[in-house]
């Protein structure tokens, strides 16, 4: 099973969103394997968007990334990573389809209310990021026979 990591940014929390976000996810029926609320420092945001940090819009995300508490979450399910960045939508609210968490739920560039791991290898590492083993759960999903046919799950 693959694992994926979502911040439900500031905008997120401040727009009363994290509900209908999970909601989404959990419908689409990705497992919910950790979950917690965390606030940005500038040094986390500086590792988390490395490859940003010197745009001319990075000091935007900073204090963006930092206004209000974020929720990171990771969810769990066969190609989780990509699932969730087509469920997520493009970067640019405004261009982002509709169906899309982005193209529903916002109408920003930077104010687009979730992160998505955009790789496998940049999940692991997004994911080490801001939980350690413990913060994981463990349980047996009730619908998984439902969701995946046998010959998906060998
Ligand atoms: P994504 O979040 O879709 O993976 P990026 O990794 O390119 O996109 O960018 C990270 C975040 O930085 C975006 O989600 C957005 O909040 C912000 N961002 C990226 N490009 C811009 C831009 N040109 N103007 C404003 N904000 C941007």
């Amino acid at each position: 099973m693959e694992r994926t990591l979502v911040i439900l940014k500031p905008s997120a929390l401040q727009r009363g969103m994290c509900g209908e976000i999970i909601s989404r996810f959990e419908k689409k029926g990705l497992k919910l394997v950790a979950m917690k609320m965390y606030r940005f420092t500038k040094e986390k945001c500086a590792e988390h968007y490395a490859h940003l940090v010197r745009k001319p819009f990075y000091p935007i995300i900073e204090s963006s990334m930092m206004a209000a508490p974020v929720i990171v979450c990771c969810w769990e399910g066969i190609d989780a990573v990509d699932v969730v960045r087509l469920m997520t939508g493009s970067t640019n609210g405004r261009q982002a389809l509709p169906g899309t968490v982005r193209g529903d739920l916002c109408m920003s560039h930077q104010e687009n209310i979730i992160h998505a791991s955009d790789n496998v290898e940049n999940a692991a590492a997004e994911l080490d990021r801001f939980f350690t083993e413990s913060d994981y759960f463990d349980y047996p999903s009730a619908q998984f026979n439902y969701l995946y046919a046998a010959d998906e799950t060998d």
